[in-house]
């Protein structure tokens, strides 16, 4: 089959039924029938490969699955009820007592309460580092520690990290290297390509795009997804038929939902940036970017995030999001719908004032989830808003 993105994103499909349908069908079944004794016990064996029970793997969530790893350039995944739960079964999976994780300060904020309330009760020890200064990760590693974990572009900073140097590193102390490629998605960036091992991902986000279902998937080398696949399999974090269905649907129009969305958040970001009342614009692909060249080399558009802060702080911050019309109140992203969040007070809330500040959220700051309604409009009501 041709390696094209959209090509893959469209061709992958299980087998058809014996009712050669061209979409691909539901299969709404929690088990699997078997034809006699020795073909269970070749299945149960593994000898087989086959399906057996929908925890374990059903059509639905294996072409899901198949689709993220031609895209991300990965060998197996395993797919999981939600990004949460992906991200929690692999370290689940790879990190036991005594070790210790290497993480960017700025991760999603359930990722954070991961770390900072449950890991210290498994005696997973967590040191962050700074996405401004990579040039310190590598004094940070110890005999202990096993992982090295990010996301790129961080949320709600919209930070830049050079993965390429990170998957070196990684690759030289013989550690995982782990990345939450959420915010860009498989089609502006394969993390893989950089020396990730593992590659995770809310699929409930630009994966479905539409603000319908939860998924989430990791993705890598097969020997590791084993593992972690033995893990999901006992602990029961599956996604589900139905939604795999939906996920799997929503990759066949990932690369022209997202060259929509990064054009109108582009054209949003540069007028914002040209507005009074408005202290600085965050956005990967505007050359005011603090890794504007990196971002341009490693992602093929600049995303559909942007991050202001506005002049007057935490009121200001709070006065815009009421004033905002048409435009949704959320704390979700990535839909079709654009959103507008205030990081300090909802998403990012249980962080202190210094760590907030740490991974640069302000009061005044907002995130903008740029969705596919025309540009105009939705520029025409943040404008509202800010005056
Ligand atoms: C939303 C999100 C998650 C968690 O995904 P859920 O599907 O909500 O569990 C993880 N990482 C990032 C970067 C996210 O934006």
């Amino acid at each position: 089959m041709s390696s094209n993105f959209e090509t893959t994103a469209i061709r992958t499909q299980m087998d058809r039924s014996t009712f050669s349908e061209h979409s691909s069908p539901l299969y709404l079944t929690s088990s699997f029938v078997f034809e006699d004794a020795e073909e269970m016990r070749a299945s149960f064996a593994e000898e087989k490969e086959r399906n057996i029970y929908s925890r374990f793997s059903n059509p639905n969530t294996s072409e899901f699955t198949d689709k993220i790893c031609r895209m991300e350039g990965a060998e197996e995944g395993v797919a999981f009820a939600s990004g949460m739960g992906a991200v929690f079964s692999t370290f689940a999976t790879f990190l036991k007592a005594g070790d210790h994780l290497l993480s960017a300060r700025a991760v999603f904020g359930s990722t954070h309460s991961l770390f900072t309330k449950y890991f210290p009760r498994w005696e997973i020890a967590t040191t962050y580092f700074s996405v401004e200064q990579l040039e310190t990760v590598e004094e940070l590693i110890q005999p202990n520690t096993k992982c090295i974990y990010v996301e790129s572009p961080t949320n709600p900073g919209l930070a830049v990290l050079d993965l390429e140097v990170l998957g070196k590193i990684a690759k030289k102390h013989k550690l995982l290297f782990i990345v939450d490629n959420c915010f860009a998605t498989p089609y502006l960036q394969q993390p893989i390509r950089y020396g990730a091992d593992l590659v995770i991902h809310s699929a409930t986000k630009l994966i479905d795009g539409q603000g319908r279902v939860l998924g989430g998937v990791t993705v890598g080398k097969k020997e590791l997804i084993r593992e972690l696949y033995l893990f999901a399999r006992n602990t029961g974090s599956s996604l589900s038929p139905f939604n795999a269905w939906i996920l799997s649907k929503s990759l066949e129009t990932l690369a022209v939902r997202m060259d929509r969305h990064c054009q109108n958040a582009f054209q949003l970001a540069q007028l914002l940036e040209a507005q009074e009342g408005i202290n600085w614009v965050k956005y990967p692909f505007l050359k005011s970017h603090p890794q504007y060249d990196l971002a341009k080399k490693q992602m093929k558009l600049g995303g559909n995030i942007i991050s202001f802060e506005l002049k007057g702080g935490l009121e200001a911050g709070r006065k815009f999001i009421d004033k905002i019309q048409m435009c949704s109140r959320s704390a979700n992203l990535g839909d079709s719908r654009t959103i507008v969040t205030h990081p300090a007070s909802t998403t990012h809330s249980k962080l202190s004032e210094e760590d907030q500040l740490a991974v640069g959220i302000t009061g005044g700051m907002i995130r903008l989830s740029v969705g596919l309604e025309h540009p105009e409009d939705i520029w025409e009501d943040l404008k509202n808003a800010l005056n």
